[in-house]
C-alpha cells in the first residue's frame, strides 16, 4: 500500500522520515519450479505496529515469511526491512530482525540464562553488557526468576518466551514471527500476544506475524490477507469487517443449495453465494429478512443464522470460498508428502 502524504505541501524530511515504512514489501514473487507460492504481493508495515499476515494453508505464508528473514531470494519483486533489500544486502537486514521461527531453537538442557547467554555470543555481545541485557530481558518476558532452570522444566508458554527473548536479544527494530502460538493453550496463547502488545507499546518493536487463526488476526494493528499467493485484503480488521454491508445471513439448504440460491436470487434480487450445503447471503437488517425468506421457501430451508461479519467472512467475501476447506487442506498434505520425497 502508498502511504498517503498530502498532495499539498511537499513532506519535510521529520514527515518523511514518520511515514516510511520499515516493511516494504513490493511486487514479490516467488516461484517452486511450476508452482506460484506468492503472485506479485506488495504491501508496507509500518513504524510500532503490530502487522499480522493471515492465510490458509498454502496461501505463502512462509514463503513470504523467509524471503524477509533471508533465508531464501524471491524470485521477482523487493523486500526491503529498515532500508535494507533482503536480496542485495541480507547481512545488514539480519542485524535489524529478530526471528522467531515455528521449530523450537532453544536448547532444553541448558538453562534460561544459558540459551540466552549463548544467543548474545553469536550477536558480538560480551562481558557485563551481555549479563546486563540478558537480565532485562528475562525480565521482560516474564521469566527473571526462573534464570538459573533448564528450559526443559518450562511450559510450552514458557519456552515460547524465551524464543522471543531470543529474537530480541540485540535490540532489533523488527520481529518476525513465523506461527508463533502453534501447539500452546489458550491460556498461554493470549499471553503471548500480551507480550507482543507490550514490545509495540512500550519498546516500539514493529513485529510482523503469520497465522491461520481468526481470533489472532483481530488483535493486530493492521492485517494483509493471503491466497493462493496473492494479497485478498489489506487494513485494520474493523475496516476489513466493516467493507461487508450489514448482515451475514447462512441458509442451510434442505435438498439443493444451488437451486435454492437461485431461487432466492430472482426473488429479492440479492447476490446469494453457494457454499457447499449452503447458500450466504450479505445484507443490511437480516433479521427482517429472515422471516420472508422462511416464507418463500417453505420446505428448502433447513437451518438458517444472522451474524455481524467476521474475519472470515471478509474471507468469503474477496475470493468467494470458505477460510477452511477440506479439499485445500487435502491438496495441501498432497504437497507436503511431495516435499518430503523431494527432500529423501
Ligand atoms: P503457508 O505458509 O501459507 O502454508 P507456503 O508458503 O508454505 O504457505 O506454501 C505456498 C505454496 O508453495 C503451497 O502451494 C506450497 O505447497 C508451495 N511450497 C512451499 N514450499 C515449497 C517447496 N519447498 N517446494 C515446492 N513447493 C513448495
Amino acid at each position: 500500500m502508498v502511504s498517503k502524504v498530502s498532495a499539498l505541501a511537499e513532506p519535510g524530511p521529520e514527515l518523511e522520515q514518520a511515514a516510511a515504512p520499515v516493511i516494504s514489501v513490493q511486487n514479490l514473487v516467488h516461484r517452486y519450479e511450476t508452482r506460484t507460492a506468492l503472485n506479485g504481493v506488495s504491501f508496507d508495515v509500518r513504524p510500532a505496529e503490530l502487522f499480522g499476515l493471515l492465510g490458509p494453508n498454502g496461501s505463502g505464508k512462509t514463503t513470504l515469511f523467509r524471503i524477509l528473514s533471508t533465508l531464501m531470494i524471491p524470485t521477482g519483486g523487493r523486500a526491503v526491512v529498515m532500508g535494507c533489500d533482503a536480496a542485495q544486502d541480507p547481512a545488514s537486514l539480519r542485524r535489524q530482525i529478530g526471528v522467531v521461527f515455528q521449530a523450537q531453537s532453544v536448547d532444553a538442557k541448558l538453562t534460561a540464562y544459558e540459551n540466552l547467554w549463548h544467543q548474545g555470543h553469536l550477536y558480538g555481545l560480551r562481558g557485563s553488557t551481555l549479563k546486563q541485557r540478558v537480565g532485562e530481558i528475562l525480565a521482560r518476558v516474564g521469566l527473571a526468576d526462573r534464570a538459573k532452570e533448564r528450559v526443559e522444566t518450562f511450559s510450552g508458554g514458557m519456552q515460547r518466551r524465551i524464543e522471543l527473548a531470543k529474537g530480541l536479544l540485540h535490540h532489533p527494530g523488527v520481529l518476525l514471527l513465523d506461527e508463533p502460538t502453534t501447539g500452546l493453550d489458550p491460556g498461554a496463547r493470549r499471553d503471548l500476544w500480551q507480550y507482543l502488545q507490550m514490545l509495540r507499546d512500550e519498546e516500539h518493536v514493529s513485529v510482523l506475524v503469520t497465522t491461520h487463526l481468526m481470533e489472532e488476526a483481530e488483535r493486530c494493528d493492521r492485517l494483509a490477507i493471503m491466497n493462493e499467493g496473492n494479497l485478498v485484503a489489506l487494513g485494520t480488521p474493523t475496516e476489513l469487517k466493516s467493507e461487508i454491508g450489514g448482515d451475514v445471513i447462512l441458509l442451510d439448504a434442505a435438498h439443493d443449495a444451488g437451486l435454492l440460491a437461485e431461487h432466492i436470487q430472482a426473488r429479492f434480487h440479492v447476490e446469494a453465494t453457494v457454499m457447499g450445503n449452503q447458500v450466504r447471503i450479505e445484507r443490511e437488517g437480516g433479521h427482517r429478512f429472515v422471516p420472508d425468506v422462511v416464507e418463500a421457501f417453505p420446505g428448502e430451508i433447513q437451518a438458517i443464522s444472522v451474524s455481524k461479519p467476521a474475519l472470515e467472512d471478509v474471507f468469503i467475501h474477496r475470493t468467494g470460498h470458505k477460510f477452511w476447506s477440506e479439499e485445500r487442506e487435502a491438496n495441501s498434505a498432497d504437497e507436503k508428502k511431495d516435499k518430503k520425497k523431494k527432500r529423501r
